[in-house]
């Protein structure tokens, strides 16, 4: 079969190896299209494959339509915002995902990222310390699961709330289960955001919620952009100067925040949580596997779009 592994921003080389020795010594055929500059180009190049590796490259109906071959999507990361499911459940594909695979190294940048905004990024202004405070985790996936345990290792006090766990999931997560979301945002010195970007959660995450924060509050987002309301972020931080939002990666309206709130936002200028060589290396090679294991046994375990 042939697969192709589309990525607009190329996984690390040694990724790239582990991929072609997986899938070539089960008996396939790997070719790489990387750094692509226009949607096109991924469009003319899956005309003949049977099977696709992506990161945040989107997977429309276009491409699936002039992918007449295709049976199989594998986005190399948690989320598949940028794969539309419908079209490719329509057209017979499946679509997984690799959950867990870069999971540590987002719940690193998400630790990270509020120790760089209570040091004020990095300035010499006096700063403050994330032990002693509260974190509050909004769902307690993969990502948010390691996020609260690296916070309890420095000393934080850690709850979380997730609607599709019970409470019970949550305490052996190691974190305490928040009443209400609405609670979490009220009772958390940092709340660090998890969730998927999906029709319920974009936009979700608006002036109210973030005003709700105690005094000098930070609001984390190693998710999506979108989950959050630009517009209710900017008056939030207008209106409350003891707030700070920091986030990977960068909102619409970013250039203005940053005016108008210098040190009291950041964001990274290109989505980077899962840009780390462990992080490459496993969902490349978790998806590779999936690939030829699928091929092989037919095993559908990471479909997404049942
Ligand atoms: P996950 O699937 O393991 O966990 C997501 C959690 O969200 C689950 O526990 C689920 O119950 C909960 N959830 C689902 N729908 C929800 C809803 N409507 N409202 C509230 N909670 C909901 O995913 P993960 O690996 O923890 O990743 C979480 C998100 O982080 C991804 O969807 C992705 O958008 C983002 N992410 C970003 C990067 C990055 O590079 N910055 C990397 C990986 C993941």
């Amino acid at each position: 079969m042939k697969v192709l592994v589309a990525t607009q921003k190329p996984f690390a080389k040694v990724a790239v190896d582990g991929i072609r020795k997986i899938l070539e010594e089960a008996g396939h055929e790997v070719a790489l299209l990387e750094k692509y500059e226009a949607q096109a180009d991924l469009v003319a190049a899956v005309a003949d494959a049977e099977a696709l590796i992506i990161r945040s490259d989107k997977v429309t109906e276009e491409v699936l339509a002039a992918a007449g071959k295709l049976k199989i999507v594998v986005r190399a990361g948690a989320g598949v915002d940028n794969v539309d499911l419908e079209a490719a459940t329509k057209h017979g594909v499946v679509v997984m995902n690799t959950p867990g695979q870069n999971s540590n190294a987002v719940a690193e940048l998400a630790i990270a990222m509020m120790i760089f905004m209570s040091r004020t990024q990095f300035t010499p202004a006096t700063g403050s310390e994330i032990s002693g405070k509260t974190l509050g985790i909004q769902a307690f996936g993969n990502v948010g699961r390691l996020v609260g345990a690296k916070a309890k290792a420095l000393g934080m006090k850690v709850k979380a709330i997730d609607p599709f766990l019970p409470a019970e999931k949550i305490v052996e997560g190691g974190a305490e289960p928040a009443e209400s979301l609405e609670a979490l945002y009220a009772g958390s010195d940092f709340v660090s955001i998890h969730i998927p970007a999906t029709p319920e959660t974009i936009g979700s995450i608006g002036y109210k919620l973030i005003t709700s924060m105690p005094k000098g509050a930070t609001l984390v987002n190693t998710a999506r952009k979108e989950v959050i309301d630009e517009a209710g972020l900017e008056k939030a931080l207008a209106e409350r100067e003891d707030l700070k939002y920091v986030a990977d990666v960068a909102p619409d309206n970013y250039a203005e925040l940053k005016e108008k709130f210098g040190l009291r936002v950041f964001a990274t200028p290109k989505k980077m949580g899962a840009q780390t060589a462990e992080a490459n290396i496993n969902a490349g090679l978790a998806a590779a596997r999936q690939i030829a294991d699928f091929f092989a046994t037919g095993n559908t375990r990471f479909q997404v779009n049942k």
